[in-house]
């Protein structure tokens, strides 16, 4: 990185290496064997959220600046030190979405999804921002799959919540590296919530000084975060502060009684964690993540439960819900450390190499008839050698070469050339699809079909 100090702003020179630009800090390019990744946990999301009946949204990539504030909460960190906020050109306070829920229940709201059959469940596979400190995990921008069922509270759809993110786990092979931690953070009836938060600031009262930096300010603004910080003092105080389950009003104990007693019954391994509160203001009753097993919150890879509060919060009619959200950084990260395949879509079968501008225009139509049947085709179309185009075949890792020069042509022939063996054998050109077809196999054929549409 270079050294330059901006003149003005003493800002370390970060956009530039020599004269080379580089990514801004906390941010990643996928490249493309990763992208194999993110295509196969896209593919299970949709497929398990289809089965379910969830259908997907998008919510554009910013939102009023007060979406997120008056849903996330002002004293929480996202919305205190992590969105990305800007204002356009007249003046209007905007914010890159940091989360997916706040986007989707102001899009519920908005287009009177009330009047849907409730539930409705909505999942989402989207890109958020936050200005995080960056390391292992951790990004300025990442992507989160989640999914919300709005319109109905009962635990038997906290319980199918939590097992359709399971089965997605499970599918993608990372289920045994997690285990789910659950809690109930009570609602905001006054003898539930609101009478734990003044036990709990009455208990922190006089211990501001144990406590690290981060946490000073919480005690009057933001309490329940005392509870999940991983300082070593800090842990020690939460584990003598008073406990929300003492608190819980009868309604919410029963609600989470019934929860756990589902999740048995579903088979899902669960440990109760008191101190789990989740970093956001919304949320009512049940909290939930999915904690790596050997290094705990840190590398969680996903959270969710239920804000029975927010819809009415954003301007809607009281509507009860629940939500969870996952990182796909992080379950791809996971994969690849258990050394988990994912089905190779991008490679090659054929690369077709010629001679002469005739045999180039002949390949040109050969090419587009292969990709056709599902061939997966590239072509050197310019002017190399045919040894510099066999090289390069070799290079793409194509199994097959096709190859036209002006012999070719003239007797309408091709040569099909396999490059494990090193053998090769000339076809008539009308022959080369169904020859191509044989050698790679039906069941190997990438082919397309958009279905059926109505024009
Ligand atoms: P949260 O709602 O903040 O608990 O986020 C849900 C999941 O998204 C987390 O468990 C992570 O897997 C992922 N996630 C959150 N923040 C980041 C980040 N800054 N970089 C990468 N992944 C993240």
């Amino acid at each position: 990185m270079t050294q330059d100090k901006t003149a003005d702003s003493g800002i370390e020179n970060e956009v530039s290496k020599g004269n080379k630009f580089q990514k801004p800090k906390g941010v990643h390019d996928i490249l493309p064997d990763t992208h194999e990744y993110f295509t196969f946990v896209k593919k299970v999301v949709r497929h398990r959220c289809r089965q379910s009946g969830f259908r997907r949204i998008s919510t554009p990539i910013f939102e009023f600046t007060d979406v997120f504030k008056r849903s996330i909460g002002n004293d929480t960190d996202i919305v205190s030190k992590e969105m990305y906020t800007f204002q356009d050109r007249k003046g209007r306070s905007l914010t890159l979405k940091p989360e997916g829920t706040a986007g989707v229940v102001r899009s519920y709201i908005e287009h009177n999804m009330q009047l849907l059959p409730q539930p409705v469940e909505l999942y989402y596979i989207e890109p958020h921002f936050r200005y995080d400190r960056p390391q292992k995990g951790r990004f300025r921008q990442f992507w989160q799959f989640g999914f919300e069922m709005i319109g109905e509270s009962d635990p038997a759809l906290d319980a199918q919540l939590i097992h359709l993110a399971h089965l997605i786990n499970e599918d993608l092979g990372v289920a045994e590296l997690f285990k789910l931690q659950i809690n109930s953070i009570g609602c905001m009836k006054k003898e539930c919530r609101p009478r734990y938060m003044t036990d709990l600031k009455n208990f922190y009262f006089g211990k501001e000084r144990s406590l690290c930096e981060n946490c000073k300010g919480r005690t009057e603004k933001n309490p329940l975060r005392l509870l999940d910080c991983k300082e070593e003092d800090c842990v020690i105080l939460a584990g003598l502060a008073p406990t929300l389950k003492d608190y819980l009003c009868p309604e919410c104990k029963e609600y989470h009684e019934q929860l756990l007693d589902l999740l048995k019954a579903l088979d899902i391994e669960y440990v109760e964690n008191p101190s789990l509160v989740r970093g956001l203001d919304y949320y009512t009753k049940t909290v939930f993540e999915f904690w790596d097993r050997e290094t705990g919150a840190q590398n969680a890879i996903g959270g969710g439960g239920r804000y029975d509060g927010l819809v009415e919060i954003m301007g809607g009619q009281p509507t009860p819900a629940v939500g969870f959200a996952a990182g796909i950084e992080r379950i791809v990260d996971n994969m690849k450390r258990e050394h988990i395949q994912v089905p190779r879509k991008d490679n090659l079968h054929v690369f077709v190499a010629q001679l002469g501008y005739e045999a180039k225009k002949k390949c040109l139509k050969l090419i587009q008839k292969l990709r056709d049947v599902g061939i997966k085709t590239v072509g050197a179309l310019g002017k190399a050698s045919i040894k510099a185009q066999l090289h390069l075949a070799d290079r793409f890792q194509a199994p097959y070469t096709i190859i036209m020069g002006i012999t070719e042509v003239r007797d309408n022939t091709a040569i099909i050339r396999d490059m494990k063996r090193g053998s090769q054998k000339i076809v008539s050109y009308d022959k080369v699809l169904d020859e191509m077809k044989k050698l790679i196999g039906e069941e190997s054929l990438d082919t397309y079909s958009p279905g059926e549409v109505v024009y």
